[in-house]
């Protein structure tokens, strides 16, 4: 996908703060974070959405990634929200699936 944000920060077009690299997935830092943690998770292949994921392996490991990411930043004991904002009334604005990992203050609910 020639057009994708963040496809191009998977192939190192865009400057990312990389936070880690996993087999197939990445992690760096939302360039507008809403919390003191806000970190992204991507395939580095290109899928549109949540919608178009096929491979729940994919899904697994990519939760796994979070997870694990929750634990070496120091958040997950006291506590983190996973989101996955899914076309435009869940709110997603760049159309290749990304987890939002946040934490490091206390969360709201219900969501905006
Ligand atoms: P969505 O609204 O699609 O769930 O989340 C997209 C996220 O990507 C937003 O939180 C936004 O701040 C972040 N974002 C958009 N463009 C860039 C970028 O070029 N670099 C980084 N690091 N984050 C971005
Ligand atoms: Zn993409």
């Amino acid at each position: 996908m020639s057009d994708c944000i963040f496809c191009k920060v998977a192939a190192g077009e865009i400057p990312a703060a990389i936070v880690k690299r996993g087999d197939g997935m990445l992690a760096f830092k939302d360039i507008n974070p809403q919390a003191p943690t806000h970190l992204l998770i991507i395939p580095t292949t290109h899928v549109g959405s949540l919608n178009e994921t096929k491979d729940a392996k994919v899904l697994g490991e990519l939760v796994g990634f979070a997870r694990d990411l929750a634990r070496e930043t120091g958040i997950a004991a006291r506590g983190y929200r996973v989101v996955v904002n899914t076309n435009p009334d869940g709110g997603q604005t760049v159309f290749h699936l990304h987890l939002h990992l946040l934490g490091g203050r206390p969360m709201n609910w219900p969501p905006g």
